[in-house]
């Protein structure tokens, strides 16, 4: 039998008693919550692959995966390229940037997602913030469409 310290308490008490006999806190139940809250919002890298896929101009992978400032500046450069695309066609070649990065996401090794992803302090965004974070995508592109705009206006005159 040894002791072990309490770690809501900091009392010592013996490693066979289920739970501490001080305060009733019990490692093994705190271990389960642990892994049971990580488990149900653990980021997927299919559901981030097909993110990459179907939302590559809001940068909607890494609004998955929690990544704010990413996003915000992946859609606006990804909005700006699409204006571009309108008028110089070679430019949907940057298309082929999202396709890789959705392939890339799915063919990554589940370990090596879930350090870069899925660790304890890997950040995410709750939907009540998704509003800041399209307004934040928003004022992005007209700030780079309107320098653009800018830049296009000095060079044709
Ligand atoms: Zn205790």
């Amino acid at each position: 039998m040894a002791l072990i310290k309490c770690k809501e308490c900091g009392k010592e008490y013996s490693d066979l008693a289920e739970t501490c006999p001080n305060c009733g806190y019990s490692e093994k139940k705190a271990k389960e919550k642990e892994t049971l809250c990580v488990s149900s919002s653990r980021k997927n890298k299919y559901a981030a692959g097909a993110f990459t896929w179907f939302f590559w101009f809001v940068g909607g992978q890494y609004i998955y995966l929690g990544l704010e400032g990413r996003a915000t500046w992946y859609a606006a450069a990804a909005q700006t390229l699409i204006l571009i695309s309108v008028f110089l066609p070679v430019f949907w070649i940057f298309l082929l940037v999202p396709i890789i990065q959705a392939i890339l996401f799915c063919a990554m090794p589940q370990e090596k997602f879930d350090a870069k992803y899925n660790s304890k302090d890997s950040p995410r965004i709750s939907a009540g913030r998704l509003p800041l974070v399209f307004l934040g995508i928003f004022i992005r592109c007209f700030l780079i469409v309107t320098i653009l705009f800018f830049i296009l206006s000095v060079i044709m005159r």
